[in-house]
């Protein structure tokens, strides 16, 4: 005990132990306080000195005693518990009559609103006014002017169905173009949409400024995995996506939109009209190629008739459809009965089978045959999204797409 005094007390012999000459005086306050003559201090002023500082005073025997510490420590503990107990930075409301938590107070609890009224108090609470309805509306696409002749169409409203978008990505030099391009053009679609943003190992500040930027509702999630027997990267965080909707049972249509494509608003609005499983014609251009293919549905109005396909190495698929050229129903993920599905198995991609057969492999778990699929837009003869093969996997500047410095001036402003 005495030594852990020792060592906390500023006014020890450091100077000692240090080798330093102090101007320190080597007297504690409380030795002070006590040479200056017991006699001289008020009796609540030497109780007060005897609780808090340590006597050093010369002993002629070593008698230690119990009770000094007991008592200091009891002292200590009563002192805490009455500042434990005092309303610390709490404003006493007179209305109320009750205390308010001041912002200090580390306890989170969600606010409670309490909604309960009277009917009186319902007929007062103030109604949306006609101007702040059309504004929300414009904003909303509903109707393209704030023009109250549009209001019957503002009120008559119903929201959409909702559109859930998954996006494997993974920060590269690119990826803020890519990002950016697909999430301004996601906010162009009626509502509500949902993004799911999903990332290897680790979220990204990259991405999460980005999204953050774009005033979009989103999702941000991470697929944990080794990637060293990871054959196909983009396959296992599209399946955390789809654990995600089935696990939070989130109603919608779910569309795998990578990061790289190109698509256009009609596209979405499209997607809202699929019962079960929607699938059209993806343009899809290849650079090495030189050449224009065409991959997805024929059909017969909404009936799917056939396939389009150029690839004769891929000629085995049971369906030739693109990832960027079907959308689906998420209840199908987390309600199997509701669609007949002969087994309540999870919908998931499969990183083991042979390269450009991902999307074959997927869809034969979600429709028996050409049956169940609807084909869009009617008689779906419209490219309404491409996939491109631009990946620049090396570029490495600008790293983040900021200037660290300028470029070499070689034309200097005139
Ligand atoms: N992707 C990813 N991690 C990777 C490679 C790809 O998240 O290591 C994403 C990528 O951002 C894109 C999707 O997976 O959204 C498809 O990738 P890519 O465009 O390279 O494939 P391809 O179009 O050639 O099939
Ligand atoms: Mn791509």
């Amino acid at each position: 005990m005495a030594s852990i005094r020792r060592t906390l007390s500023p006014y020890n012999d450091r100077s000692h132990q240090n080798g330093l000459n102090t101007t320190f005086s080597p007297q504690s306050p409380s030795q002070k306080l006590f040479s200056q003559g017991r006699k001289t201090l008020s009796p609540i002023r030497r109780f007060v000195a005897g609780v808090f500082f340590r006597k050093h005073q010369p002993r002629k025997s070593f008698q230690f005693s119990w009770r000094k510490p007991f008592f200091r420590c009891f002292m200590c503990f009563f002192l805490g518990f009455l500042l434990g107990m005092a309303p610390f930075n709490s404003d006493f409301n007179e209305l109320s009559g009750d205390f308010r938590k001041s912002d200090f107070s580390l306890e989170m609890k969600p606010e409670v609103v309490s909604v309960q009224r009277s009917a009186g108090d319902l007929a007062s609470v103030e109604k949306p006014k006609e101007d702040d309805l059309l504004i929300g509306a414009v904003e909303l696409g509903v109707v393209e002017r704030a023009d109250k002749t549009d209001m019957k169409k503002v009120l008559d409203f119903v929201p959409g169905r909702q559109l859930i978008v998954v996006t494997p990505t993974y920060s590269r030099a690119i990826q803020a173009y890519y990002l950016t391009r697909l999430g301004q053009v996601l906010r162009l679609v009626k509502p509500p949409v949902l993004w799911i943003v999903v990332e290897l190992n680790e979220a990204s500040k990259e991405t999460a400024e980005i999204l953050r930027s774009l005033g979009i509702m989103y999702r941000h999630l991470v697929c944990v995995k080794n990637t060293t027997d990871v054959k196909d990267r983009g396959v296992h965080q599209r399946n955390t996506a789809l654990e995600h909707i089935e696990r939070h049972k989130l109603d919608g249509m779910v569309y795998f939109a990578d990061d790289d494509n190109i698509y256009s608003l009609e596209l979405f609005e499209s997607m809202r009209e699929i019962s079960r499983f929607g699938t059209w014609p993806v343009g899809m251009l290849a650079q090495s190629k030189n050449k224009a293919i065409l991959e997805g549905p024929v059909c017969n109005g909404s009936q799917v008739i056939g396939w389009h396909t150029n690839e004769k190495s891929k000629r085995l698929r049971r369906f030739h459809v693109d990832m960027s050229g079907f959308a689906f129903n998420s209840s199908i993920l987390w309600d199997p009965k509701r669609w007949h599905r002969p087994t309540s198995d999870p919908i998931r991609q499969l990183d083991t089978v042979k390269e450009g057969f991902q999307e074959t492999t997927f869809i034969e778990q979600i429709v028996e045959d050409e049956s169940q699929m609807e084909g869009i837009p009617l008689g779906c003869n419209k490219i309404m999204n491409w996939h491109l093969h631009l990946e620049a996997r090396g570029l490495a500047y600008p790293k983040g797409w900021v200037l660290p410095k300028n470029l070499d001036v070689v034309i200097p402003s005139k």
